[in-house]
């Protein structure tokens, strides 16, 4: 179940022993530019390189983790990186060797961020039998999404050695809002199926709405994920609240979801 921890979003499936995350809302930042107020955890937008380092800092503060922070620009892939304390700072204060659109790692005292506006973030955390934890954090938009990045994270975890591992969706634009394309439904169908996407590309009075999140849910739980908790909430219902790309037609701020072993 997810709580509203102000003012960040955290669930409780990841409460798991040395851990901890947040999914950033537009609440508690230092951003003063009125689409980018006050959280923007994201470089280009207008703020002040400064300043989006200053607000990745506080939401790594607000989840209880290390400022040691690994991010990168997201390139809408299915590509995930295994990450250490040598990466740390990349896509922060340095650049990437290449980007990517997630991470995982079993390294302690570095925290992992991916970033969104209407784009799903998942967090994962994994536990080994010795009770050691493993994490994961991947920005799933509908092609990600429908590629399977999420399952795909998971999957890693269990190569890692988790025996059992977790997930959360944070806020993510929902069907009531996500009018799509004729095109997105064929990508889904080629990617997974007919059946799959009709249950999460649904046709409301002649036009198509996508479930970006129920997709990444689906196939989370089919890797054998043993619980995925999914926030209702969406960005494009609620404005004043997340950033949402869709409702400001790109004028906007962006969240951030972080994840770290302590
Ligand atoms: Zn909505």
């Amino acid at each position: 179940m997810f709580k509203y921890n102000y003012p960040v979003w955290q669930s409780d499936v990841l409460n798991i022993d040395g851990v901890g995350h947040a999914f950033s809302t537009r609440e508690g930042g230092i951003s003063e530019i009125p689409h980018l107020a006050s959280m923007n955890t994201g470089f280009l937008r207008g703020d002040d390189d400064d300043t989006v380092r200053e607000n990745i800092r506080l939401l790594c503060t607000f989840a209880g983790i290390s400022e040691n922070v690994i991010g990168t620009p997201q390139i809408h892939s299915a590509d995930i990186r295994t990450v250490g304390a040598e990466n740390v700072g990349e896509g922060i204060t340095k650049d990437v060797p290449f980007p990517c659109d997630g991470f995982v790692t079993d390294c302690a005292g570095i925290s992992l961020i991916v970033r969104v506006a209407d784009c799903a973030p998942v967090l994962l955390c994994g536990q080994r039998e010795d009770g050691s934890p493993v994490i994961g954090a991947v920005h799933a938009g509908w092609r990600g999404a429908a590629a399977g990045i999420a399952p795909k994270a998971a999957k890693m975890l269990f190569d890692m050695g988790a025996v059992r591992v977790f997930a959360a969706i944070g806020p993510c634009i929902k069907p009531c809002c996500y009018q799509v394309g004729e095109d997105l439904f064929e990508s889904v169908k080629d990617l997974q199926g007919a059946d799959f996407a009709a249950r999460h590309v649904k046709e409301r009075d002649g036009s198509l709405y996508a479930d970006i999140a129920g997709i990444s849910c689906e196939l989370l739980l089919s890797a054998g994920v043993e619980r995925v908790d999914v926030l209702s909430e969406c960005t494009a219902c609620h404005p004043e609240l997340y950033h949402s790309h869709r409702v400001t037609k790109g004028v906007r701020g962006t969240m951030g979801a972080v994840i770290g072993i302590k």
